[in-house]
């Protein structure tokens, strides 16, 4: 009992201790001097979470919608139609489907979620796949340039703040927490269910950077290419992102940031001519862009040419 007692004052104390420091002058001082920093953090934090919403524009067909009714007398004994999910990533289907979706996912993801090999398709994957390993790059970026913010203040910050009271501490910095899930991953399930609803089977594809990378390769294997493209396509897989990457030597192609000025630096990889006018994912049409410019770029509607460009836009009056 008394120990309980002593528990609850240190609680309290503790508590009167963080309220009076995280109002206090010298903390809002600190709070002030890093504030820009603090706002850089959360604007890349912020930009994450819209890679992590890219929009995969399949699927989307309208099936039109239908009344059901179950007028079994035996429903009590179905524990497994009862939790019958209907969801447009969710193919409810007999259990030879389910069981060779397993063993040739993608094949039955094509199929059954009506993926068409095209190379728009092609296309949507890869710059979902893209726009991914970005996202799951800067979560670790943002993570240790946090660190590195923190370690600038760290004899500034009372040590009982600083390790007793962390996550409060990143809190009242301004800081916005990071979502280092994964469940954003797009997920395609084969589902089977037992007529009398006892047994049930199901298998998940999760379409995560390794899935969409061999998914990617899988497409472009079973795509048609016009002629035009076949043989000067590449393809937009981790590989090339690091080759491209490479090539610039980790260095923004419009503003000149790199990583071996700033170590966090988030760098993507851009379309000079975008994939909607035509551009196609081939090396002399990639750069490196930092996720700043990146971003600038993509809220632009119209993109203009710059001299920079490749020869194909450029004309020849000259
Ligand atoms: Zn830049």
């Amino acid at each position: 009992m008394i120990i309980l007692i002593v528990i609850f004052i240190i609680f309290i104390c503790w508590e009167i201790y963080e309220t009076i420091y995280f109002r206090s002058e010298k903390f809002l001082t600190i709070k002030r001097r890093i504030e820009s920093y603090v706002n850089n953090c959360n604007e890349l934090n912020s930009h994450i979470e819209s890679l992590k919403n890219t929009y995969l524009g399949i699927n989307q067909l309208d099936y039109g919608q239908a009344r059901y009714h179950d007028e079994s007398r035996w429903n009590y004994k179905r524990p497994e139609l009862k939790k019958q999910k209907y969801e447009p990533n969710i193919y409810n289907c007999s259990r030879t489907i389910c069981d060779n979706a397993r063993k040739q996912p993608f094949k039955y993801i094509c199929k059954y979620f009506n993926i068409k090999a095209t190379e728009e398709s092609l296309s949507q994957f890869e710059n979902v796949l893209n726009n991914f390993e970005s996202a799951e790059q800067g979560k670790f970026l943002l993570k240790s340039e946090k660190e590195n913010i923190l370690n600038s203040i760290k004899n500034d910050i009372p040590t009982l703040i600083r390790v007793f009271g962390k996550k409060k501490l990143e809190k009242k910095l301004g800081f916005q927490s990071i979502d280092f899930s994964t469940t954003y991953f797009p997920r395609y399930t084969f589902k089977y269910v037992s007529s009398g609803g006892n047994a049930s089977m199901q298998c998940d594809v999760v379409m995560d950077i390794e899935n969409l990378n061999r998914f990617v390769n899988y497409l472009s294997e079973t795509v048609k290419f016009k002629k035009s493209v076949a043989g000067q396509r590449s393809l937009m897989t981790s590989a090339l992102r690091q080759k491209i990457m490479q090539r610039d030597n980790y260095t923004c192609k419009i503003c000149g940031a790199s990583t071996y000025v700033e170590p966090n630096l988030l760098l993507e990889i851009d379309h000079i001519v975008p994939v909607s006018k035509g551009g196609l994912t081939s090396e002399d049409n990639l750069r490196t862009l930092c996720w700043r410019c990146n971003r600038k770029k993509g809220a632009k509607i119209e993109y203009p040419y710059s001299s920079q460009n490749i020869s194909p836009v450029e004309n020849n009056n000259t």
